[in-house]
């Protein structure tokens, strides 16, 4: 077992639910995670989504040192963003800030399981039409910052045709296939990380939420 897992699996041990979406969950009221997203309670614990998604994994996709001026003199802080996802069709980006690394890190990765949406994936490719969910169903545009990303359904068998930073999050969401283009200052890994979140979040808000369920 790796660090991390262990330190998650310690956590779920001594978990005191807080909310009350935590608490039916610990009382096997609600047994899925999808019943979370179609009831659109809010998560405010990472557990719930520890609990409902025990394969989750999570990907570091940048650490910043941030420093800033303050009247005691010069504080620096590291900045992370993490990603995790189920590989199928689940995936969050959070981000945390902290003197230490590790602890920046194990900020973002909360963060990132506090802000976990469902992908809609399928077949979107016209080259293709398998009916499988390997890629997406439509092309999405996702925005932030200076940076702009299309993500493009693509035939079985293509592959993720993208930079490292898009290849690691479109995985962990559980896309398999699709080409991506971008524009403006895609070197800034952040804005980079959000825009591609964007996009994928974008396969159900462009949906009525009801079309979820099925
Ligand atoms: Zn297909």
């Amino acid at each position: 077992m790796t660090y991390r897992r262990r330190k998650t699996a310690e956590r779920l041990e001594q978990w005191i639910p807080r909310t009350r979406l935590g608490k039916m969950i610990q009382e096997g009221r609600i047994t899925s995670i999808e019943e979370v997203f179609t009831e659109g309670l809010p998560i405010r614990e990472p557990e719930i989504v520890d609990t409902l998604l025990p394969d989750l994994q999570e990907e570091v996709i940048d650490i910043n040192l941030v420093q800033k001026q303050t009247d005691a003199g010069e504080r620096s802080r590291f900045k992370a963003i993490v990603a995790v996802g189920n590989r199928d069709g689940y995936v969050g980006l959070g981000s945390g800030k902290a003197r230490q690394v590790r602890t920046a890190i194990e900020k973002a990765a909360v963060d990132a399981r506090l802000k976990i949406v469902p992908i809609r994936r399928g077949c979107g490719s016209w080259e293709c039409g398998c009916g499988k969910v390997h890629s997406l169903p439509f092309q999405v545009e996702g925005k932030c910052g200076g940076v702009r990303i299309v993500i493009i359904p693509g035939p079985r068998g293509l592959g993720i045709v993208a930079s490292e930073v898009a290849r690691v999050i479109l995985a962990l969401a559980g896309v398999k296939d699709c080409w991506t283009r971008s524009f403006g200052s895609t070197r800034t890994v952040p804005s980079f990380a959000y825009a591609i979140f964007d996009a994928l979040k974008k396969t159900y808000s462009l949906i009525t939420p009801t079309d979820w369920v099925g």
